[in-house]
């Protein structure tokens, strides 16, 4: 591509969603700084805390005592990354922003790469692509992959390996911040949006020995949440399951009828108990499906924000100060 962008003084925003990181950030923030000088781009950075309960807060303010670029925002209480991350780019007023977490699994030595590729080669997303899920758990990994592949199936986007870890220009931060909805997947709504894109690929450190803060619950509900979010084939679902029933139920009842005028009405016992038991299961599965959809049309229609601000360490233009 050559469409060069044409920006005199491009800037560019780190966002880093932090939760309960008060052992790591110290040391990770400046890494972090240094490869962001290093991509000769001017930059700031910000740090959303989303409520942390540890002493996040005070590290991020002791932190920005000494690196003046980092700006932070502490929210109430823990909404979670999705929240985390849109409130920074709410925040962003660059160019282009860089979501990133904090614990040096997105390795901060790409983004020199991500920035030369958004501003030279003029792509409006930059992927970081994970090539290997590092050191996870075997049974994490295959909830991964199986939850990728259900998800391609269901909505169409492929998004394995897809990190959070993404430079998106401006074009791409006021699409994502001003689309309407309450309950975002990061990953699927950039995949959604289209746009020029490009990947670098990464693997997670092999000395990484840091465990996923993400429990098993946390990692079904956000599957689910993304799978209603992007697919309506659930729904569809149970039109077929309704119909392949009623081809059942049509041939049953033929029969039924001819043995109870033949005379021979007494048996079948069995063929009612698993008639009852397998439709009864299926409306109750059913139902389950549109209850999961009915949840989210109602999450939408509270309108509630994203996240709310508790706090806020420097000037919202950190950008114009330097
Ligand atoms: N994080 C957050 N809110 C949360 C959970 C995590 O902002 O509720 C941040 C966390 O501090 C880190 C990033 O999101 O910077 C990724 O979290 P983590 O490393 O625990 O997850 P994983 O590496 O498994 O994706
Ligand atoms: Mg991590």
């Amino acid at each position: 591509m050559s469409n060069n962008r044409s920006y005199d003084n491009p800037t560019v925003s780190l966002i880093i969603p932090v939760y309960n990181e008060s052992l790591g950030l110290r040391a990770n923030l400046p890494i972090i700084r240094d490869w962001a000088e290093k991509s000769g781009v001017a930059y700031e950075i910000i740090i959303v805390d989303d409520g942390s309960t540890d002493s996040t807060w005070d590290v991020i303010a002791q932190v920005s005592r000494e690196i003046p670029k980092i700006g932070a925002l502490r929210l109430s209480r823990n909404f979670g990354k999705e929240a985390a991350i849109l409130c920074g780019l709410k925040e962003a007023g660059s160019d282009a922003a860089i979501v990133i977490d904090s614990d040096l699994q997105h390795p901060p030595n790409l983004i020199p790469e991500m920035t030369r590729l958004w501003l030279e080669e003029g792509y409006d997303i930059v992927e970081a692509q994970k090539v290997n899920r590092g050191k996870e758990p075997f049974l994490r990994k295959w909830f991964a992959q199986g939850f990728y592949s259900v998800m391609r199936f269901l909505s169409g986007f492929d998004l394995a390996g897809a990190a959070d870890y993404k430079l998106l220009s401006r074009a791409v931060i006021d699409s994502y911040i001003n689309m309407p909805e309450t309950n975002r997947f990061f990953r699927g709504l950039i995949a959604w949006l289209g746009f020029n894109k490009t990947t670098v690929p990464f693997s997670i450190p092999a000395d990484d020995n840091r465990s996923s803060r993400w429990s098993t619950g946390r990692l079904i509900k956000l599957s689910f949440s993304a799978i209603t979010a992007f697919s309506y084939i659930p729904l569809q679902l149970i039109t077929v399951v309704g119909f392949i029933t009623f081809m059942f139920s049509f041939a049953l009842i033929l029969q039924t009828l001819y043995m109870k005028f033949s005379g021979r009405a007494v048996e079948g016992f069995t063929t009612v108990i698993l008639a009852v038991l397998f439709t009864g299961s299926v409306t109750m599965l059913s139902l389950g499906i549109i209850g999961a959809y009915l949840a989210r049309i109602y999450e939408e229609l509270k309108r509630r924000p994203n996240y709310v601000v508790r706090d806020r360490i420097g000037k919202k233009q950190l950008l114009n100060e330097v």
